[in-house]
């Protein structure tokens, strides 16, 4: 007999995960968005300081992790969620806020797990398409805000489009949005933006007290496999929340240790953010040497429409180049899979793989 799954179980996409895992040394890694760069050794002495003592629980509060965010953010710790990936503390936010006949609004394309929340939930999902400068369209979304709506997802940077939204943008659409209606700022690729400083969002905590900004160190502090993430809530009646929806030791202890460790670390933050600029502006550069013109970057990814050849279909060719690309060695994400069939997200890797990868797409479209 065939296991009898829920319903939800039918409803809930599988997550597009990147076919990477099992493959040689030599492989250019630009399909996830991952730092090219490892924790810093503080931070990975941290972590083993922790291990001996792995026969206990870690601290379910979170209180000195909590802190040190409170200490950087300015934020009460009362007021924090920490989780397993920032993805936790979202999917906990969509547990405790959804449930069918409720609506969630979010753009599209946007990050590919934000489906899940209205799958895992039966609420309904509305799905507000970019503009066509591919950005949030922020009045087509306050227009989608009904009485039915719990959750708005805002992604800044936008995954998969790397474009950002002011911060005077974001207030100006959260003063469209209901009270009671809950708006989550998604912003994993905040320090990366040029656009504002990327704690001025801070500041619409005091203003608006259905905001919750969602932060990681998966990104910029090159932490993703340790998981752990954090949302800073304006109210903390929402901490209390996705805590009780998920089960008590969320984020372990070492995931603690690090994150801390790496907090301390503000200087490494802020050059690994210098790097950044300077890939995005080599990818820019050669691009444009390929007659393509790259969405405008705010985070450690490049999102650009590939140029079709006559008679060929955009979503075919351009799984053909990533096929082609992986096979050389050069792993990106296929827009296809992202909702934008045509297009490439390629994360920024070290000098030597972007110059590769540009190498290897020139080649491939004859160029
Ligand atoms: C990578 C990413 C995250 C981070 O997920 P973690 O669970 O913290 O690893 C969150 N939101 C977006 C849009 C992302 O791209």
């Amino acid at each position: 007999m065939a296991l009898e799954f829920a319903e939800a179980v039918r409803r809930i996409p599988v997550y597009p995960a990147a076919s990477a895992y099992a493959l040689p040394e030599d492989v250019a890694l630009l399909a996830s968005n991952e730092s090219p760069e490892p924790p810093l050794p503080e931070v990975v002495e941290a972590i083993t300081s922790v291990l001996g003592g792995l026969n206990r629980y870690p601290d379910p509060t979170n209180a000195a992790l909590r802190r040190a965010l409170s200490d950087r953010t300015g934020v009460p710790a009362q007021r924090i969620a920490i989780g397993n990936g920032s993805c936790d503390v979202l999917l906990a936010a969509g547990d405790a806020l959804l449930e069918p006949g409720a609506e969630v609004v979010y753009a599209w394309p946007s990050f590919s797990v934000y489906p899940h929340l209205a799958a895992a939930t039966g609420a309904r999902a509305v799905a507000v398409p970019l503009n066509d400068r591919e950005e949030h369209d922020l009045d087509a979304m306050a227009r989608e805000v009904t009485a039915a709506t719990r959750l708005v997802l805002v992604c800044n940077p936008n995954n998969p489009t790397s474009t950002a939204l002011s911060t005077e943008q974001v207030a100006r659409f959260l003063e469209q949005v209901p009270s009671h209606v809950c708006v989550i700022l998604d912003e994993a690729y905040c320090e990366f933006s040029t656009l504002d400083d990327p704690d001025a969002s801070l500041d619409l905590l005091g203003q608006f007290g259905n905001l919750v900004l969602l932060r990681t160190f998966s990104k910029v502090y090159g932490l993703c496999g340790l998981r752990v993430g954090y949302g800073l809530a304006a109210d903390e009646a929402f901490v209390t929340a996705v805590n009780q929806v998920r089960q008590p030791f969320f984020c372990n202890a070492a995931a603690q240790a690090a994150a801390i460790e790496a907090l301390k670390h503000q200087d490494a933050v802020a050059a690994r953010v210098e790097r950044a600029v300077v890939a995005r502006v080599e990818l820019e550069d050669g691009l444009d040497d390929l007659g393509i013109t790259p969405a405008q970057s705010h985070a450690n990814f490049a999102w650009f429409d590939l140029p079709t050849p006559d008679g060929q279909d955009a979503g075919e060719h351009e799984q053909g180049i990533v096929r082609a690309l992986a096979e050389r060695g050069v792993l990106v994400r296929s827009g296809t899979a992202l909702g934008k069939p045509g297009a490439l997200r390629v994360t920024y890797g070290t000098p030597a793989q972007n110059a590769r990868f540009l190498r290897e797409l020139g080649d491939l479209l004859g160029r």
